[in-house]
């Protein structure tokens, strides 16, 4: 019954599985010192040396409040990410100041493919059941055809949005920065939101004086981009980005 394990899971906050892999050591300081040195005639090492934690917040406050973003490239961090469905990734990929690594349903047999079910779905005891039926479906025409010599790169072509997958994903700042803005916002979709929230809570674990600005576009840039389409909770959204 794995099958229905990650369908149960995906009602709670954070049912997929997302790491932080790896990231630029000492960001924070990378960030403040590629900025300062713009503004310096000092030699690098002793541009990075002297940058205390103070310094290097005031440094990239000043970043901000001009918005010079380019030296936020100079950080990257790389995630890896389980158990999101293939909705969500295709959305993911479609931000292209990345790189990706995901799994491949043309390599990696589907037999006993996992999914994700949407937590409305879920919530409707008929529904969830015909939604299961469908994906129990599925898998026995995919296993069928595969058992019948169709190679797996073209029964594929029979699976379902809903199939979970696995991808590696590495941004540098300025990249998670849009990324956030767009994903984090309310009108995102909720499996991605759940993605990109988790995503930004360990950036913040990482580098905390960064990515303090980052979030939905209603924080990062102080006013909602989304006219009438706006979810209206603008003062919520602040409160739980600063807070
Ligand atoms: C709520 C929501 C709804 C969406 N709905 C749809 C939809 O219905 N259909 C759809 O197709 N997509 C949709 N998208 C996807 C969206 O259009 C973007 O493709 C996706 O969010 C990636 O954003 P990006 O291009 O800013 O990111 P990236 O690709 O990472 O690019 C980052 C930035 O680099 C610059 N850039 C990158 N490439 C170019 C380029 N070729 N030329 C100029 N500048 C460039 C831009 O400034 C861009 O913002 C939706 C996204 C959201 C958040």
């Amino acid at each position: 019954m794995l099958l229905y394990r990650l369908s149960l899971l995906y009602g709670d906050d954070f049912p997929m599985n997302v790491q932080l892999l790896a990231h630029t050591p000492d960001p924070d300081k990378v960030v403040a010192t590629a900025a300062k040195l713009c503004y310096s005639d000092s030699d690098i090492g002793s541009l990075y040396d002297g940058l205390t934690e103070e310094k290097t917040a005031k440094f990239i406050d000043m970043l901000v409040s001009i918005g010079h973003e380019s030296p936020i490239e100079h950080v990257s961090f790389t995630f890896g990410i389980e158990g999101i469905s293939r909705v969500t990734s295709h959305q993911l990929v479609r931000h292209r100041i990345a790189s990706y690594s995901q799994k491949s349903q043309r390599y990696v047999s589907e037999a006993q493919f996992d999914f994700i079910t949407p937590p409305l779905i879920e919530s409707d005891p008929n529904m969830n059941a015909m939604y299961f039926e469908y994906m129990m479906r599925t898998q026995q025409f995919y296993d069928y055809l595969v058992d019948h010599g169709i190679p797996k790169e073209d029964a594929r072509y029979i699976l379902p949005n809903a199939c979970s997958t696995s991808i590696v994903v590495t941004m540098n700042a300025r990249s998670l920065f849009n990324f956030f803005k767009h994903r984090c916002c309310n009108r995102a979709q909720e499996e991605i939101r759940n993605l990109a929230n988790e995503m930004l809570r360990l950036c913040k674990e990482v580098a905390p004086l960064i990515f303090k600005y980052a979030g939905p576009s209603c924080v990062a840039m102080g006013k909602c981009p989304e006219g009438k389409m706006t979810c209206g909770k603008y003062n919520e959204m602040q409160r739980k980005y600063k807070g």
